[in-house]
């Protein structure tokens, strides 16, 4: 049996079946005698016919209704699937893009129109295509409108809410089988997301380019800056350092570089000019020579001045500085030690821009070392001005001595080692009260002036020195630090002005005696009332011609030594026989000189001759002779000698007399010194002899000296060259000395 669903099922079935009862029925018609029962055949058949008819009708509804849900199951899966997509589905009517069909509800999220008014709209697209966009993409859709099959297109929809979204739109024409247009499906994608990471990516790109350039031009600059330390730390004189310097900078950072620097009194000087290589004077204008007022401001105000202000400027402003028209000029101070020592200035007139603040900054990079180096040339110079100071106290002929506010010594110098025989080491850093003996006492009496003024006081006072006493001339200055005291040995000075007085005292006393000698003579001689006999006579006369040649000696020896002192003496230099010069000599001696004196003669046979002064020669040996007799008061042998000596005549004076103290061996020979000025042992003098002899010695190319007499007494010894030696100038030394 067939069952509904079989018919349902089959419809050929069906069919067949309706058939065989249509047949079936049409048989039974022809058949059947009786009327009623081809009415009744017929009517079943037309029962079972509509019965039929019923099911079919049923069947074809309900595949109907079936076909119905398969179909809104497979569009709601559809519009699911397209809503569920993450970008905007979007069709349209072929050839008319402002005819929606369809658009997904994700069109709202991207713009914020909802579908509704998309289809609404027919316009709202193009209306929401971006000003900058809109030209270019309507032409697209025009362009591929006429059958393009695919295109994809980014451009940018205004939102509701002003946002600029980026979208990419991919559209292709849906056609059915027989290739009609159905409808033009477009994918809208938000690339906002996108857009702003390539927008990243391209901004990272430019900070990539831009830190590139600028590291790039950090790198130039710290060259810059590198090449400057270089140029100023390589010398001391530091004015040609400055020109380079200001050429290095107008190589890329300056059209001009000015480098002025202050004097001590604060003055500024230009000492540097430097243009660029491009850089064309314009109108013939270049910077001055001397700093211009702005230059100077910047000086005495100490900072930095930036014309026109970083936050002032317009483009096409134009400031001046002196002659010079600029774009951008700055001008830093040097500074050190919050000393001012100049000023920088560089100056844009042609190339680049208006310096920024980074250039400011290097800028003041490039003064912050110039100044330094300027700070160091300065010291250096102060440095070697002290060595000057130090090396003039080392080698002055003063003491100096500085002591600080608390009386502590400071600076002691060589000299003032030499004079005191205190050295260095034993008095700075020591209190002067106990490191120099005497000092207490003596610096109550040293005047301290306030300046250095010449003509001040200075007083003479004796200190105590390992070496004896020693006369000082010293006066002292005060200062902020201490006071600072100058003082000179005047213990020689002293001694001679001791030794003039006592000279006077003695050479009057020796001028007087035979004075009074020949004055009690003469008037003795002029009396009247007293007779003397022809011997008496000749005694006084002889007296009186005695005295006057003792006067005579006296005033010639001072004479001489005048003459010796002003070098107003001429010497001859003539061969002649000492041996011969000392027999007469002695022999002449012999007649005056006192019988306890016993004198004699020790000379070879053969000495040779000797080119002197024969009579300074003599005089000399005469003032020798007559000493020995003078200091021989007991009287005494008296020798006399000579004897060649390589190259040499050597005389001698030998006496058993009061001797000289070895202290005084020296000392003897000096103008007015006597050993004995007191005259203890009644014996006068000048005390020029001495000094007359080693004057005329030394003059005539010899040496004079004394020395003990053995045990006693004290021999006198001098050498004269030969007159062989003389004549061949040989052992390089003796040489006649005249005047
Ligand atoms: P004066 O006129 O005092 O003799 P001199 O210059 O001749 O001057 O001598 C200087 C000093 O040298 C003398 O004062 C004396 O003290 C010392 N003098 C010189 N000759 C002798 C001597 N032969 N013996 C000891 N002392 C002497």
């Amino acid at each position: 049996m067939l069952s509904l669903q079989k018919y349902r099922a089959r419809p050929g079935l069906a069919a067949v079946s309706a058939l065989v009862l249509a047949a079936a029925a049409a048989v039974l018609l022809v058949l059947l005698p009786e009327r009623w029962e081809r009415i009744l055949v017929a009517a079943l058949t037309f029962l079972a016919g509509a019965a039929f008819a019923v099911l079919l009708a049923r069947r074809a509804r309900s595949r109907e209704q079936a076909r119905i849900e398969e179909l809104e199951t497979a569009e709601a899966r559809h519009s699911a699937l397209l809503d569920g997509l993450p970008l905007v589905t979007w069709l349209t009517a072929p050839g008319d893009r402002s005819e929606t069909l369809y658009i997904s509800p994700s069109i709202a999220e991207v713009t914020g129109y909802s579908p509704s008014e998309w289809v609404e709209q027919p316009e709202l697209h193009v209306n929401l295509l971006h000003p900058d966009d809109r030209e270019r993409v309507v032409s697209e859709f025009e362009r591929t409108s006429t059958g393009a099959p695919v295109h994809s297109l980014e451009y940018r929809l205004l939102a509701r809410d002003g946002r600029a979204v980026w979208v990419r739109e991919d559209t292709a024409t849906v056609r059915d089988s027989k290739g009609e247009p159905l409808y033009v499906q477009t994918f809208l994608r938000d690339v906002g997301e996108l857009k702003r990471g390539d927008d990243r990516r391209e901004l990272l790109q430019s900070a990539e380019r831009e830190a590139a350039s600028e590291s790039a031009e950090r790198r130039s600059r710290l060259d810059l800056l590198r090449h400057v330390g270089n140029e100023i730390s390589a010398g001391i004189d530091l004015d040609p350092a400055l020109a380079e310097v200001a050429e290095l900078i107008v190589v890329d950072f300056a059209d001009w570089c000015l480098i002025d620097v202050a004097d001590d009194a604060n003055d500024l000087r230009r000492v540097a000019v430097a243009r660029g290589a491009t850089t064309s004077p314009s109108g013939g204008r270049v910077p001055a020579d001397d700093p211009e007022p702005e230059v100077k401001a910047v000086l005495e105000q100490g900072r930095t001045s930036v014309l026109p202000a970083i936050d002032e400027r317009s483009k096409a402003e134009r400031v001046s500085l002196g002659d010079l028209e600029a774009r951008s000029v700055v001008s830093v101070p040097l500074l050190a030690r919050k000393q001012q020592l100049g000023v920088l200035t560089v100056a844009r007139t042609e190339r680049g821009p208006a310096y920024s603040s980074e250039d400011v900054a290097l800028a003041e990079d490039l003064a912050a070392r110039l100044a330094l180096a300027l700070d160091r040339g300065r010291l250096y110079h102060e440095v070697e001005e002290r060595s000057d100071a130090a090396w003039v106290l080392e080698h002055v002929a003063d003491g100096i001595l500085l002591l600080d506010r608390l009386g502590v010594v400071r600076l002691w110098n060589p000299a003032a080692e030499a004079i005191t025989f205190i050295s260095t080491a034993d008095v700075v850093g020591h209190a002067a009260a106990e490191a120099i003996p005497g000092w207490k006492t003596a610096v109550e009496r040293v005047p301290v002036s306030a300046s250095p003024d010449p003509g001040h006081d200075e007083v003479l006072i004796p200190i105590e020195t390992s070496r004896g006493e020693r006369w000082i001339a010293i006066s002292g200055v005060r200062f902020f630090g201490g006071t600072v005291y100058a003082f000179r040995d005047l213990t020689d000075t002293r001694r001679l002005e001791e030794i003039k007085a006592d000279f006077i005292a003695t050479a009057s006393h020796e001028l007087r005696t035979p004075l009074a000698a020949v004055y009690g003579a003469a008037q003795t001689l002029l009396r009247h009332d007293f007779a003397l006999d022809e011997t008496g006579r000749e005694r006084f006369v002889s007296l009186i011609a005695d005295e006057s040649e003792r006067l005579g000696r006296i005033v010639n020896e001072i004479l001489l030594a005048n003459q010796l002192d002003a070098g107003r003496l001429d010497l001859d230099s003539e061969p002649f026989d000492a041996g011969d010069l000392v027999e007469r000599v002695v022999e002449a001696t012999r007649t005056h000189a006192p019988p306890s004196v016993t004198l004699e003669v020790e000379a070879p046979e053969n000495v040779p001759q000797v080119a002197a002064d024969a009579d300074k020669v003599r005089q000399v040996l005469v003032n020798l002779v007559e000493n020995a007799i003078k200091y021989s008061p007991d009287g005494g042998r008296v020798e006399v000698g000579i004897e060649e000596r390589d190259g040499f005549l050597r005389f001698h004076v030998r006496d058993e007399g009061l001797g000289i103290a070895p202290e005084d061996q020296e000392q003897i020979f000096e103008k007015f010194y006597r050993a004995d000025p007191q005259m203890t042992r009644g014996v006068g003098g000048t005390g020029l002899g001495l000094y007359i002899c080693r004057e005329l010695i030394d003059r005539m190319g010899g040496r004079i000296w004394a020395e003990p007499n053995g045990s006693k007494g004290s021999m006198f010894v001098f050498e004269l060259p030969t007159a062989e030696v003389m004549a061949h100038g040989q052992r390089g030394g003796p040489r006649l000395q005249l005047g």
